[in-house]
């Protein structure tokens, strides 16, 4: 497996491995009830030469065996059990949340995690739970996931299947950078300096999500006086994460091109500016990806550096072998 680097985009800011959890199965590891695998191409090929993957079988580390009888969800869906499908009797509830506590107190170093959908164990949302007569609803979460989840509310998380969706796949793997670029900051001291920066490295991208946050988060960076660092950097970073976790719009994106092509407007003739503002038009009307007007501004900025423009991580978010702007 490669070892790639966090070294994404304009902003060098971290140099050591970026680790992701994930659902073994997704691998390719024959590690299903039913001695099978569910690998993703995406993930498995594409990702594997950007992340280091650390892989968790639950059901397996559980002592469960492959192959092995299947489980399912019963009962309420905030505290369902999973139960053997052919013998009920067979309930493997505790040690599922057991193992997901161990688990979670051990990830600290990770970036992210990918979880399969559907699964009693690894499902991050709409799991079937049976109810008393036998009947589904897809209200669960896997009793695995769900213990990851609630120890790491800042870790950017996702399942394989809305991973096919362009937005959402470009999402994650943007949280996963800002997300190991944030631990970076961390692991090097904690500064108000480098807090600021941080704040100002991610306008735009910020920007993009929503500008009232961008707003309210320059403000709470305002006066850093006034309670301990550590605090002002935890509600930081808890409110850009969630702000992140939606995904940017097509009408943001256009605002922030918009916003960039400003800071080139004395730089570019005349015949430049209308190509350039006409791309992000046609942007905007659905025309063409996101990349295009990006690479467009990337190439002018190239031309006519820009100290600020330089370090916004908006531009570069994430490797372009991984083409997610290409579909946005
Ligand atoms: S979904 Fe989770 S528990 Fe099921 S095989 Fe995959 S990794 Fe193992």
């Amino acid at each position: 497996m490669n070892m790639p680097h966090c070294n994404t985009g304009a902003n060098d800011m971290c140099d050591t491995t970026i680790q992701i959890g994930v659902s073994a199965c997704l691998l390719g590891r024959k590690v299903r009830f039913d001695g099978g695998h569910k690998r993703s191409r995406f993930i498995a090929d594409a990702l594997a030469d950007h992340f280091e993957f650390v892989a968790f079988c639950p059901e397996v580390a559980i002592g469960m065996g492959t192959p092995r009888q299947p489980i399912r969800l019963v009962g309420d869906d905030r505290h369902p059990q999973a139960l053997g499908v052919k013998t009920p009797e067979l309930d493997v509830s505790q040690p599922l949340r057991s193992y997901g506590k161990k688990v979670a107190g051990d990830i600290h170093h990770l970036c992210g995690f990918i979880f399969k959908k559907d699964s009693p164990s690894c499902g991050m949302e709409r799991v079937k739970v049976y109810n008393d007569k036998g009947i589904p609803e897809r209200s669960g979460t896997g009793l695995f996931a769900r213990e990851i989840i609630k120890a790491h509310p800042l870790l950017p998380v996702e399942e394989e299947g809305r991973l096919n969706d362009a937005d959402l796949r470009d999402n994650f793997i943007t949280r996963v950078y800002v997300y190991a670029r944030w631990k970076a900051l961390l692991a090097g001291g904690l500064s108000k300096s480098g807090l600021l920066k941080f704040h100002t490295d991610h306008k735009y991208l910020l920007m993009s999500h929503s500008t009232v946050v961008y707003k309210q988060l320059g403000q709470l960076l305002a006066d850093l006086s006034r309670a301990p660092l550590a605090d002002i950097a935890d509600s930081y970073i808890a409110r850009l994460m969630q702000t992140l976790s939606k995904p940017a719009t097509r009408k943001r994106h256009t605002n922030v091109l918009q916003h960039l092509l400003g800071y080139l407007k004395r730089d570019l003739d005349s015949a430049h500016r209308t190509d350039l503002n006409e791309t992000i038009e046609a942007y905007r009307r659905g025309e063409f990806p996101l990349v295009v007007p990006i690479r467009m501004l990337q190439h002018h900025f190239i031309v006519h550096p820009h100290p600020y423009i330089n370090q916004q991580v908006y531009l570069d978010p994430h490797p372009q072998a991984l083409q997610l702007r290409n579909r946005l």
